[in-house]
């Protein structure tokens, strides 16, 4: 059984009740966590509020910043031990795994770095007075987290928070959050003092609810699907908190006829078979030129069919999916696209001796005679891909807009001008030229547009969301 962290202790859940944690990589339980409630979010928000007005709350920035870089190396210290974890509870590859660590003790060195370096501002105001901007940290944050990417998000989103000097209540995914759980333990072994970060495991429309609905929580950062982000919007309201949304995708390769197949086609195959296809991010439309589509599409379905999905300790490019309902989900979607007649291109396959009962899809390529299919428009979050030909510049961008969300693109081409001017057409928070992905980018500002939500993480835009700006205005004349 693993325990919760609230007000630096560990903890079951009040009421006791607990929930079975199954292993994707063959359905069995390995381990139950506390099926987290009302009355233990109100401990983790009292807890928090008790930091900011304790010890924590009395830290200067460059002691925080010190705190901040000491986890980042205990996370380091602890990488292999919180990989297995990670793997072991999503069923990622080791591998994948791995970078995912590094890429959390990334988030702490960067913004345990940052910090200190959060300046304010100086305005030139009316005779005989000073104006000062400084920037406070916004109170109590509230984080709630997804499973497909359980550790860099933790990172993502609670590093900018205590770095700013706010005081942490997470809620991390019932499918996937031993890892964060045994952060948390390390940031005590460090010496955050307790309340400033917690952790409060349990279900969405529980603890979640319960957390987003708190009245003494001062700002909400939620990553997950459109459909819990607008009720996390609606919960926001009711204490009128700021929220900061990172929600799906349905992001769009776009490859013209003078690119570099070298480059491209490893990440098109990359950006779609990676964490299984359960990526926000998942470059999972593609847009080709029709003058080589064919030629294009017979070159990416050699390699997209050299895909195995496999265990973590195969170590494959691929592996399982998280969850039942995630496989049924993503093969619902598989059949639909036949149904639909859209036609399989290539499709990888699944590795020898992985167990049975585990969630293991087999990575598929369409290719589409139309946009307007649900596997065009409609976000899958599984290995995937959906390709589409275009006739011309104007045709691809208006295509590559042609969804309610917004949160990627990528543009694949030799031509300097196509490269802005496409860039800037595609609708969403990040674009790619010839390339994609760039292995979690920490100090890039990172955000959707339209349904894939508002706000920005990453990057010191991060501490800017984080904190707010208070003006104070002093009369020096006599
Ligand atoms: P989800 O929305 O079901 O769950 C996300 C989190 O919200 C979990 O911790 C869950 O317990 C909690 N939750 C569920 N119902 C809730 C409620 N009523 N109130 C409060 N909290 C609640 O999403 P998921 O299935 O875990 O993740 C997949 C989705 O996340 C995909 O749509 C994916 O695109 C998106 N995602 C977005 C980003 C990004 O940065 N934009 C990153 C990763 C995942």
């Amino acid at each position: 059984m693993t325990q919760m962290i609230i007000n630096g202790r560990q903890v079951d859940a009040a009421d006791g009740r607990s929930l079975e944690v199954v292993s994707p990589v063959d359905g069995q339980v390995f381990t139950t966590i506390p099926r987290g409630q009302q009355a233990d979010v109100d401990a983790a928000v009292q807890a928090a509020r008790g930091a900011l007005d304790g010890a924590w709350g009395r830290m200067t920035a460059l002691e925080r910043g010190r705190l901040l870089l000491r986890l980042g190396q205990s996370v380091l210290a602890h990488h292999e031990e919180l990989a297995r974890l990670e793997s072991r509870d999503t069923g990622k590859p080791m591998s994948t795994a791995r970078a995912d660590i590094t890429v959390l003790a990334r988030y702490f060195e960067f913004y345990g770095g940052a910090a200190d370096k959060v300046h304010g501002q100086t305005i030139p105001f009316q005779q005989d007075y000073s104006v000062q901007l400084i920037r406070e940290p916004l109170g109590v944050t509230a984080h709630i987290i997804p499973w497909n990417y359980p550790a860099q998000m933790f990172g993502r989103s609670v590093a900018p928070a205590l770095a700013m000097g706010n005081a942490a209540v997470v809620k991390p995914a019932e499918d996937a959050c031993l890892s964060i759980i045994r952060v948390a333990e390390l940031a005590l072994e460090v010496g955050f003092p307790a309340g400033a970060l917690n952790i409060v495991t349990g279900l969405g429309e529980e603890a979640g609810a319960s957390l987003s609905r708190h009245p003494d929580i001062n700002f909400i950062t939620f990553t997950g699907s459109n459909e819990v982000g607008v009720l996390i919007q609606q919960a926001a309201a009711l204490n009128a908190v700021k929220c900061v949304l990172e929600l799906g995708g349905k992001s769009a390769h776009i490859v013209f006829d003078d690119a570099n197949y070298r480059l491209a086609i490893p990440a098109i195959v990359k950006g779609i078979v990676h964490n299984a296809g359960q990526t926000c991010t998942a470059g999972s439309r593609l847009l080709v030129h029709q003058g080589i589509y064919a030629d294009f599409m017979k070159a990416l379905a050699e390699e997209f069919s050299k895909v195995r999905a496999g265990t973590p300790d195969m170590d494959l490019t691929c592996g399982p999916v998280v969850n039942k309902a995630q496989f049924d989900r993503v093969n619902r979607y598989i059949e639909k696209g036949l149904a639909d007649g859209l036609k399989v291109v290539a499709q990888g396959g699944i590795a020898d001796g992985v167990p049975a009962g585990g969630y293991f899809v087999k990575p598929t390529l369409f290719s589409a005679a139309s946009h307007d299919s649900d596997l065009m428009t409609q976000e899958i979050f599984g290995p995937v891909l959906v390709a589409l030909p275009f006739a011309d510049e104007a045709e691809a961008i208006r295509l590559a807009n042609a969804t309610d969300y917004g949160l990627l693109g990528a543009v694949w081409t030799e031509n300097g001008g196509r490269q802005q001017r496409v860039a800037r057409g595609i609708k969403c928070g990040q674009v790619y030229i010839n390339g994609f992905g760039a292995g979690g980018g920490v100090e890039l500002p990172f955000g959707g547009v339209k349904k894939s939500g508002h706000g920005r993480e990453k990057g010191f835009i991060a501490l800017e969301e984080m904190s707010t700006t208070k003006t104070i205005i002093q009369f020096y004349g006599e």
